[in-house]
Order: structure tokens, then sequence, then C-alpha cells
């Protein structure tokens, strides 16, 4: 018995969200369960989500009643939707330890056609890291998500889209509230289930991991699963700078971020997204632009600008256009396609920065992630437009 499973072991009963890939055969070993019943536990739990021991079909009388001994599947208790003016929705998910976790959904459509619609997901509650600018750090840490919950949010995103929009969830970004990198092995897990096209999720190429530049994890994601798409928010290629917007750069410097997405490259073939929350008179100027050039040399990137919304919590503020504009027109003229984001769902709280986990009676955060916050999570890559 390896010392993870003694560990869950000891702590009866076991959430079977919350046991890895790798443990989960030695787990149901340990229980004298068949193969084909291992299967459908994991076909209920993860692609069905059944609520309950109880509503796992398919196992014997006994295998029912060892695996309610020391098994159960905890799900989300209730939920709330809000729609905002633009289009976008704020899905709030009560989990079963009464934490909160949101996903934003964004429809885009043109002439009238709906074109792409894409989730962001939470992979934490709270953040260990706490950059200057995001409301979530200052939550502090809580918890991981399982894989569980994390799969959970995409089946209830698919089901909000096809009663809202009669449509199907086409992209999913990691980009909601955490750093998924530090949550890898559940954010792993769930990546390797929504390969099997009868679990939640769009196919893999449509899904993007965000990271603020775990660069181990990102060579990690490279191996394990190349068919999914990259994020890293840089937002100053100055390291001393970075460290006053992100002082979990301290740990990641800019040259190790920079040969892991060379790798990550290599591995792929994809051009991941460089992503940068540009904030008035902290990483705006001309010379801030021609640093992220020089940083990125010859790597074959698409580069997102974020537009910063006010957020007073943090003292931070948006960027005038005109000076967007340059800054844009720095990247452009190196090479590198630019795509400008503005925020879905400020009406309802969910645009960048301005996400606000809350119920009705209690508000408990506010969140912003890696610089590609809620509404600004439907990013296309655009180096894919070459
Ligand atoms: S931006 Fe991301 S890594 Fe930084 S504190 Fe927020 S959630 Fe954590």
């Amino acid at each position: 018995m390896s010392s993870r499973q003694h560990h869950l072991l000891q702590q009866l009963p076991v959430d079977l969200n919350d046991i890895s890939l790798t443990e989960w055969n030695e787990f149901f070993d340990h229980l004298g369960f068949r193969p084909g019943s291992r299967r459908q536990v994991f076909e209920a739990v993860f692609h069905e989500h059944v609520s309950g021991v109880d509503g796992i079909p398919g196992l014997s009388k006994e295998e029912r009643e060892s695996l309610a001994h020391v098994a159960v599947i905890r799900r989300s208790g209730q939920h709330e939707l809000s729609r905002s003016r633009d289009g976008s929705y704020r899905l709030t998910l009560v989990l079963h330890d009464g934490h909160l976790t949101e996903t934003v959904i964004i429809p885009e459509w043109t002439n009238g056609t709906l074109r792409k619609c894409s989730a962001s997901i939470s992979s934490q509650i709270g953040c260990f890291f706490g950059c200057s600018f995001c409301a979530t750090g200052r939550m502090g840490f809580h918890r991981n998500l399982t894989t569980g919950e994390l799969l959970e949010q995409v089946r209830k995103a698919e089901e909000v889209v096809r009663q809202e929009l009669n449509a199907d969830l086409t992209h999913l970004y990691f980009m909601g509230m955490g750093e998924p990198m530090h949550n890898y092995r559940a954010v792993s897990d769930a990546l390797t289930i929504m390969r099997d096209p009868e679990a939640p999720g769009p196919s893999p190429s449509q899904i993007t991991v965000s990271t603020v530049g775990l660069f181990r994890q990102i060579r990690m994601l490279a191996s394990d699963h190349p068919e999914v798409r990259l994020a890293v928010s840089i937002h100053s290629a100055d390291q001393q700078k970075r460290y006053e917007i992100m002082p979990v750069s301290s740990r990641l410097g800019l040259p190790e971020i920079r040969d892991a997405l060379v790798f990550h490259q290599r591995q792929t073939g994809y051009a991941p997204t460089i992503q940068y929350l540009v904030m008035e008179h902290i990483n705006d100027r001309p010379e801030d632009a021609r640093k992220l050039v020089a940083y990125l040399g010859n790597l074959r990137a698409g580069i997102t600008l974020i537009m910063y919304n006010d957020v007073p919590e943090a003292g931070l503020k948006r960027t005038e256009k005109e000076k967007i504009d340059v800054f844009q027109s720095v990247l452009e003229e190196a090479g590198f396609p630019v795509d400008i984001r503005w925020c879905f769902g400020e009406d309802i709280n969910a645009g960048c920065g301005q996400l606000k986990v809350c119920r009705s009676e209690e508000r408990v955060s506010v969140s912003m992630r890696h610089g590609l916050q809620s509404g600004c999570a439907a990013s296309r890559n655009p180096a894919d437009d070459q």
C-alpha cells in the first residue's frame, strides 16, 4: 500500500472525486473490486456525476456495501446563475463544505451566429501566490478543488450552454480562481478524463491551461498533455517589476519560464499565449513593450493584452486607449500577433477584476486571476491566425 493510499484509508470516508487516477486501481484492488466494476464506478463518478454510491449502476450487493463503507461522492449543493447584459454568464457553485467556486461562460457571436462558447473554470479556493492586482490572492489559500469538482464545473457549464443557448461548449479555460498548475495533479487528471469522448468537456485541443509561470509544471503539461494549449501570464518582462506585481516571481525567474516555453513549443508544436495585463503607470510604457519583445525574442507566441478593470480594492487603473495603441504597435512591429481583450460581464461583477464570489447573503471575495480573468478568459491565441 502506498503512503498516499495509507493516508486515504486513514481518513475515511474517502471522497471518490479526490482519488488520483494513479491510485484508482490500487484503491479498488484493496476493496477487491473486479476491473469491470472499477470502470463502472469511474464512469459514474467522472462522466455521469452520480451523487452517491447508491447511484452507481452495475455493482454487486457486496461491492456496493463495501464501497459505501469507505467512500462517498461529494457534490456541490446548489448553484446560482447570473446573466450579463453582454450575454455572458456567471455560474456560482456551493461546494459540499460551503466554499464557493465560480465559472464564467462567454458566448461569442458573429453576425447573429454563435461562433464560440467558452467556459473559464476555477481550480482552487483562494490562491497561495498573492499577485498585487488580484483579489483572489488576498483571500489566501483555502484548498485545491478535486478532480470531481473541476469536472463538475465543466458539466454544469455545458448544461447552462445547452439550456440557455441550445449550443455546445466549444472551448474550456483553466483560468478561474486559483493557479491551475499549483493544483497540477487534479488538473492533469481532469484533462486525462476529458480525453474520453464520453466525459464532459470539449476536445483537448480546445482546452487551455493558464499559469503565472510555474515552469516545472509547464514542462510536465507539455509531456503529459501535448494536445492542450498553454497561456502564461507575464505582465512584465522586467524581473524586478514583475516581482512587485507578482511576488511569486521571486521563485519564477523569467529565463526559466522562457526555457519552459521553448520546451513546451518543441513538445507540442503550439505557440503559447502570452498574457499581459496592462495597468496604468505600472507596465504600460513603450519601453515595457520593447522589453517584452526582447524577452520573447524568436519564440513563436501570440500576445493577449488585457484591459484592466478599475477595482477599488486593488487601487490600480486601466490604461488609456491611446497608450494601449502605442504599446500594441511596438509588439506588432516586432512581428507578434496581438489580441486585445475587453471584459465581459461587468454588470454582473464577472468582468476582469470584478468577479465577486458571493452568495446573495454573503460576499466572500472579489476575485481576479492570472490577468485573463473571467470575462477575458475567452481569448484565442492570435498566433493561431498566422
Ligand atoms: S493572479 Fe493567479 S496566481 Fe496570482 S494571486 Fe491571482 S489566482 Fe493566484
